[in-house]
């Protein structure tokens, strides 16, 4: 099974989503959601139940080749129309050619109304060998009627020190979680390691340090923020994420590190309202488009340098 440490409870329950015929695994992207339902549709197709990867069922189906398994996804995120779950059920209606069926739908939030509704009267024809895999990217975003005849599972996002460790874990030992924006899931952040992507954002955090610490580098800092292949609101995340680990470095929510600034009340308190202001602005920010990105940025820079000189 899976070993990503936050999917430990999933793999102990196991043999209870095996025996769902219609499972709905939801949580936020990157956390592996997708890797758990090929896992289980693998041990359903398996001649001895248990994905051995040694017999021809399980041979075919990591070749993606099993004539019993349908896969329905919209990578481009356009929403899942009533025709293509209308393919899913034709699949679902042939004989199987061995013991089992299995359809997962990798990104069924994307589904319509209608196609919602078209899925709904397979999931509850479904005989005992067939079986019906959904994953949601997001939260209740289905029917109640499709989630009162599934097995529901939501994956819960670890917390930003469990991560750390598990990243250290896998032998990224000069690596750390506190270097990445929020936003990014744990596999965003093994792939970013991997992909040689930790440069920028350790950069930029260091630069942030700096500031912080020396009150000094201000441009600089100024520079690789502008310079920064996000958007303008990912960019404001990014900012709030490298003043909430400050602050929780000095409340001791985060570790300290040896170059962790000793703040006085007042630079506490105003570091806490300059993040509560970020928040909003990030929040309007999601309702207002096209506001001036320079004037933005030069503003929450100039309070950022404010408050530390
Ligand atoms: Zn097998």
């Amino acid at each position: 099974m899976i070993s990503y440490p936050w999917l430990e409870e999933v793999a102990q329950k196991l043999d209870q989503l095996l025996s769902s015929k219609v499972l709905t695994l939801e949580g936020p992207k990157g956390l592996g959601k997708k890797e758990i339902a090929h896992e289980i549709a693998k041990h359903k197709l398996c001649s001895s139940n248990n994905a051995c990867g040694d017999c021809n069922a399980c041979k075919t189906f990591v070749a993606g080749t099993h004539p019993d398994f349908f896969i329905l996804n919209n990578p481009d995120s356009e929403s899942i129309k009533v025709d293509q779950v209308r393919e899913l059920i034709e699949f679902m209606n042939l004989s199987a050619t061995s013991q089992h069926k299995v359809a997962i739908i990798e990104t069924c939030n994307l589904m319509t109304v209608q196609a919602q509704n078209a899925l709904l009267k397979i999931a509850e024809d479904l005989n005992e060998k067939s079986s019906l895999i959904l994953v949601s990217d997001q939260v209740r975003s289905l029917l109640p009627t499709i989630y009162s005849r599934s097995h529901r599972l939501l994956i819960k996002e670890p917390s930003r020190i469990d991560i750390d460790s598990w990243i250290k874990s896998l032998g990224y030992h000069d690596e750390t979680v506190f270097n990445f924006p929020s936003y990014f899931s744990p596999l965003d952040i093994l792939e970013a390691i991997k992909s040689g992507e930790t440069a920028m954002y350790r950069e930029i955090y260091s630069s942030f340090q700096n500031l912080l610490l020396k009150g000094s580098g201000y441009e600089k800092f100024i520079k690789h923020f502008k310079d920064l292949s996000l958007t303008f609101n990912e960019k404001l995340v990014f900012l709030n994420d490298c003043l909430k680990i400050q602050l929780g470095k000095n409340l001791n929510f985060y570790p300290r590190t040896e170059n962790t600034k000793e703040l006085s009340q007042e630079e506490i308190f105003n570091l806490s309202n300059l993040i509560d202001e970020l928040t909003q602005q990030i929040f309007d920010l999601s309702k207002v488009k096209g506001l001036n990105e320079q004037v933005g940025m030069n503003y929450f820079l100039s309070k950022v340098h404010s408050i530390y000189n």
